[in-house]
């Protein structure tokens, strides 16, 4: 079974891309998904988080999310400090995913993230996949999904690395440029590729 992440800038078209491979029967670990649901029902990262953050962190038992960004956003002392508590919850939550995919007859599992390169995680996958849209595209699509305005956008998507320097590590590049269909063929022949490749490790 290869390990295959998913990766691209905010608002690249990321888990639209991952709802056509997982119509295609490919299993998604969705990084950030977890990750927040972790911060949320994981005992020992909730200990965690509140001693460092303080009680504040939660309300009711509940991640103060709204909260905890306003803190670490413009901090990226206190930032790279949560990224610290929640990775190593994640990277043991993805591996217990992986183990149980392993039983299951996949050519391959995908896992995806919006910091799958800046966080180092992707030099354990065998292959890499890199979503990528014009920032035009990506601001108008964002700003109508989520309500947010364009100058927060484009502070958030500077916190992220180039886009063009995550191509550079790229095995597959899927450009979100145009429709909806255009996007599913891309994913039907990376699909493809990626069962034949894990045919071939399998002989
Ligand atoms: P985030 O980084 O915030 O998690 P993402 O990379 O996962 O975002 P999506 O949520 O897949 O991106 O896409 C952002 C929005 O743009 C969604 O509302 C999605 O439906 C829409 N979208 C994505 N690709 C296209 C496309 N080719 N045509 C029209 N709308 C699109």
């Amino acid at each position: 079974m290869l390990n295959v992440g998913i990766t691209g800038g905010i608002g690249s078209g990321k888990t639209t891309v991952c709802r056509f491979f997982e119509a295609l029967g490919v299993p998604v670990y969705n990084s950030d998904e977890r990750a927040k649901y972790l911060m949320n029902h994981e005992h020992f990262l909730i200990d965690q988080i509140q001693k460092y953050f303080g009680t504040e962190a939660y309300i009711e038992g509940t991640l103060n999310r709204k909260w905890i960004a306003e803190k670490v956003f413009g901090d990226k002392k206190l930032l790279a400090q949560l990224n610290a508590l929640v990775h190593p919850a994640v990277y043991r939550d993805t591996e217990r995913w992986m183990k149980e995919q392993s039983t299951k007859n996949v050519p391959y599992t995908l896992r995806e993230a919006a910091l799958l390169v800046e966080t180092g995680s992707y030099k354990s996958l065998d292959k890499l996949i890199v979503v990528t849209a014009p920032l035009v595209s990506r601001l108008s699509r964002i700003t109508q999904r989520d309500q947010v305005n364009e100058a927060d956008m484009l502070a958030r998507v500077k916190n992220q690395m180039e886009e063009k320097e995550k191509v550079k590590l790229a095995d597959f590049v899927i450009k979100n440029d145009r429709d909806l269909a255009y996007l599913e063929k891309q994913v039907q022949d990376i699909h493809a590729s990626l069962v034949k490749l894990s045919q071939k490790k399998r002989k």
